[in-house]
């Protein structure tokens, strides 16, 4: 194991330079599958680092590091913002706004923190195009859009990533977290969950509020099926077994004397193990459509809105950089991680190529923030990581991983 050597290491003016990158950034999100301006700023700063880039699954960005025989690494960072009304107060705080796909003008923030992955990832590609006396191979930095709605990987996978990109041994990526900054966190094996969405229509039959009997009620109906659906989790998964099912909207009806035609709902699956992910969505399905014939009701429809890989952290390469990052930070700064039911597509770029791969997250908060308890989580309008020593941390743990796998 070897120490990064200095040309890996920022100096002060590429720190301000990070900051100021991260800023502006910050300032400027995009909602998913629209990151235009992003995608530019991103390939401009990698052009002017002399890797060669181009573009991929439409505002997907990919940047070829070469420096000789050696290694193929992969990298990636992601760069979607979130329809989030921003309410951190900070003198960098976004005013942007974007449209979603359904024509509604949204106020958009960076509130997952995808802007420090980015802006770690450039100063990373820096630091690499400027040392390549002390590495040798090719790293390939993938900018990912549309992570938050599960996407942007499929996007550039389907629009030929890994026929137009050298095809790395390992790929890394990592994501700023709640935890103390300076430290990083990662685990073998099973990290974050599967995520499979829905929109469901109840069709029911419509009528005025004082004749029921002329009706087919779809909120009476809905919320029978909203919950039986909590009862998949308590009476079907082994209490071993983890699993979420969320109705997170529920829209049905204007006026009160009006039985309304029909309900539609959203739903949300989270699950580790693919059996429990089968049982779980199989009897969604059943309990929809045995409910709409227990009230006499149409089938109703069930469309799907997104899914999310699981994410699987290859225990080899795992155990492999563990052991690097405490060689790095100190072994007290680096902390076990613990599986976390949210979702990522990362793992969807390795396994598309039959690789394995490595995810790790890094904190945000400062010790007097932690202290007075938890503070705001991702996708919260609040989110605000400190940004040092946040993004420094990133970079380190970004050139250090690299490096075990290209450093000479
Ligand atoms: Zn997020
Ligand atoms: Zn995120």
């Amino acid at each position: 194991m070897s120490n990064v050597p200095q040309s890996l290491k920022m100096t002060e003016a590429m720190a301000a330079d990070l900051v100021a990158t991260y800023k502006h950034l910050h300032a400027n999100p995009e909602l998913s599958m629209q990151e235009q301006q992003t995608a530019d700023y991103l390939a401009a700063r990698l052009e002017s680092l002399g890797l060669e880039v181009f573009r991929c699954g439409g505002t997907g960005v990919v940047g070829v590091l070469r420096n000789g025989a050696g290694p193929v690494i992969g990298f990636r960072a992601d760069t979607d913002g979130l329809p989030v009304l921003e309410d951190t107060g900070l003198d960098y705080a976004s005013k942007a706004t974007g449209t979603l796909e359904d024509g509604t003008e949204v106020p958009v923030m960076h509130a997952c923190g995808h802007d420090t992955h980015m802006a770690t990832a450039l100063k990373t590609a820096e630091l690499y195009a400027q040392g390549t006396d002390d590495w040798a191979g090719t790293i390939v930095f993938i900018l990912q859009p549309g992570e938050e709605v599960g996407a942007g990987a499929k996007a550039m996978i389907e629009d030929g990533l890994w026929d137009k990109a050298p095809k790395p041994e390992v790929i890394y990526g990592q994501h700023v977290m709640n935890g103390l900054a300076g430290t990083v966190a990662t685990m073998e094996g099973a990290a974050m969950t599967t995520a499979d969405s829905y929109r469901v229509t109840v069709f029911g039959q419509g009528s005025h509020g004082s004749m029921p009997e002329h009706s087919i009620d779809p909120i009476v109906l809905g919320a029978a099926m909203v919950m039986r659906l909590q009862t998949i989790v308590s009476r079907q998964v082994a209490p071993q077994s983890a699993a979420v099912v969320t109705i997170g909207s529920f829209h049905s009806g204007l006026k009160e004397n009006v039985i309304p035609d029909r309900a539609v709902f959203t739903l949300n699956v989270r699950t580790f193990e693919a059996e429990v992910r089968e049982t779980v969505l199989a009897s969604i399905k059943r309990i929809i459509a045995m409910e709409a014939a227990a009230s006499g009701a149409p089938e109703p429809l069930i469309e799907d809105l997104s899914h999310f890989p699981p994410l699987y952290n290859d225990p080899a390469q795992t155990a492999l950089l563990i052991e690097q990052f405490r060689d790095e930070f100190g072994a007290e700064q680096v902390l076990p991680g613990s599986p976390v039911m949210g979702s990522e597509d990362f793992g969807a770029l390795a396994s598309a190529l039959g690789v394995p791969s490595v995810f790790w997250f890094f904190g945000g908060n400062t010790a007097q923030t932690l202290a007075a308890g938890p503070p705001p989580a991702n996708h919260s309008p609040f989110f605000a990581p400190v940004i040092e020593p946040t993004l420094s941390t990133g970079v380190q743990a970004a050139v250090r991983a690299l490096y075990s796998k290209v450093g000479k």
